[in-house]
């Protein structure tokens, strides 16, 4: 039960983070949404839950942006107890073809974000003695692939600041944890998977078995629903040992 706890997820007006957020809500977590497009749908879609359900723009690049939010979490909801730190953004070129402001785009925001909001939260957490930080990472925070450079880097990258926080945590009531989903069907992934489509002159549903035979030996999707369920775990009184885990949930993908 997390009612009186507020759930920040960053990236959470679509997919994974939409997911956790409609999770955590279910339990009656008060819900600050974050993101960009279709926000009053992604509101409308957690508000029949209980709770109290909020919303600040922060553009999550802009460290400025960053504060104000916290700003936000705490004039309104009193502060921060579980941050999830979700959203991301995907680049797919070579090293020497990769635009260098797009590496810097997604360092600032699959990375540096999640530092500046860990940053701005931990000192509440701790004061009020209890937290859970849940790092949205991937299985590119375990292994790589190909023309995927800034986005495996940034993976890799928040694993190490997830085990680092931890051990400063250790003897806290704040846990500090990474979950890694293989695919997942959302906007992210359905960009990749037309560009395969185009790419190959394959249909879309060809294009879709493919990728998840390349990498996912279920070959069946993980759900933004059953990584709400994990999350959902990690903020359990049973998952108080798990600290500076990086749990995968990815149909075999890093068993391989
Ligand atoms: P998505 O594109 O469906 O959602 C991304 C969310 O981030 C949206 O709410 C979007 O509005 C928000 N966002 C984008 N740029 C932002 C910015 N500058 N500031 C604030 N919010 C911003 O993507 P998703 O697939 O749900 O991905 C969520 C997370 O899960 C990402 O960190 C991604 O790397 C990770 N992940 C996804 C998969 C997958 O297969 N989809 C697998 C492993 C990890």
């Amino acid at each position: 039960d997390l009612k009186g706890k507020t759930a920040l997820i960053t990236g959470s007006t679509s997919g994974i983070g939409l997911g956790i957020a409609q999770t955590l809500a279910g339990r009656g977590a008060n819900i600050i949404l974050n993101g960009f497009g279709d926000v009053l749908a992604a509101q409308q879609s957690v508000t029949h839950h209980a709770g109290r359900i909020g919303y600040h723009g922060a553009d999550l690049m802009k460290p400025q942006e960053i504060t104000d939010l916290m700003t936000y979490a705490h004039s309104e909801f009193g502060g921060v107890d579980i941050l999830v730190n979700n959203a991301g953004i995907q680049h797919v070129a070579s090293v020497e073809d990769f635009a260098p402001e797009r590496w810097d785009a997604v360092i600032a925001l699959n990375l540096s974000a999640a530092f500046h909001t860990m940053h701005l939260a931990i000192p509440g957490m701790k004061q009020r003695g209890w937290g859970r930080i849940i790092n949205i990472a991937s299985t590119h925070g375990l292994v790589a692939s190909a023309q995927k450079s800034a986005y495996v880097a940034a993976k890799h990258g928040i694993i190490g600041l997830t085990k680092s926080a931890a051990l400063e945590l250790a003897q806290t009531g704040v846990t500090c944890n990474a979950i890694c989903p293989g695919w997942v069907k959302t906007p992210l992934v359905e960009k990749q998977i037309a560009d395969r489509a185009q790419a190959g002159g394959i249909s879309v549903a060809q294009a879709t078995r493919d990728l998840l035979l390349e990498k996912q030996p279920s070959a069946e999707f993980v759900t933004p629903q059953q990584l709400g369920e994990l999350a959902l775990f990690l903020c359990s009184d049973a998952a108080v040992q798990v600290r500076g885990a990086a749990w995968a949930m990815d149909g075999g993908w890093t068993a391989q």
